[in-house]
């Protein structure tokens, strides 16, 4: 049994259903909402453990529902949106939303990114105590020591591009766009920041990717967006 509520903030009918009916399909709880005054009310009487939003609502804006929902509750946000620009998927994931899924979606993908959500939302509950060390398959980072091992051989990395790494593995599973890590690396959000950054990341998924075994990449890019570590 899943145990996982669902919140579908959706005003479309159609696309309502084929969500809630999926959502059945695997035994998820959910609840429903058409606009963004039913989800804000939602959220706070029900609780749910994530959130599905689409951001083109009929009565506020889904970014807004975002900002509103986040000055309270840090519940997942995954963004469904049927703007395919790039500026509204950051404009909600620097908001506060997780992640997001462009209309079309198929169930597939939806199913993927609750998974995906499940997990991160799992393992920020067991990793509370043990904050000294972070392990995502064979990648290990000892923050004590500042190292970083992939299968216990240590990878020589520059400070920014640990710096990148522990960003990254704070917020496993999420994506991160390009102003939320240069603004939290180097304190600004220049052309240049983000110029810099590709060239940090360049780096840093190669020493990574070198000495990994596995087929998966840990650094996944979204184009014009910015970056995730996928959890392994
Ligand atoms: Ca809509």
């Amino acid at each position: 049994m899943n145990k996982t509520t669902i919140l579908v903030v959706e005003d479309d009918i159609a696309v309502r259903n084929l969500i809630t009916t999926t959502l059945e399909t695997r035994d998820y709880r959910y609840i429903k909402a058409a606009n963004g005054q039913s989800a804000l009310l939602e959220t706070s009487s029900h609780k749910p453990d994530i959130i599905l939003l689409d951001l083109g609502l009929p009565d506020i804006d889904g970014i807004e529902v975002i900002k509103r929902i986040r000055t309270w509750s840090e519940v997942p946000i995954i963004v469904i949106s049927a703007r395919s620009e790039d500026t509204d998927k950051i404009d909600a994931l620097d908001s506060g939303a997780d992640d997001y899924l462009t209309k079309p979606f198929s169930v597939d993908e939806l199913l993927a990114r609750l998974r995906v959500t499940q997990r991160r939302l799992a393992s920020m509950k067991s990793s509370d105590a043990e904050d000294s060390e972070f392990t995502n398959g064979e990648l290990r980072i000892d923050y004590a020591a500042g190292s970083v091992f992939m299968n216990d051989e240590e990878i020589h990395l520059t400070p920014n591009e640990y710096k990148l790494l522990c960003l990254l593995a704070k917020n496993n599973g999420k994506v991160l766009t390009h102003t939320f890590i240069t603004n939290n690396i180097w304190g600004s959000s220049f052309e240049s920041d983000v110029a810099s950054l590709r060239v940090f990341m360049a780096t840093l998924r190669k020493k990574l990717d070198k000495s990994s075994k596995l087929e998966q990449q840990y650094i996944q890019t979204h184009v014009g967006v910015g970056y995730r570590m996928n959890k392994l």
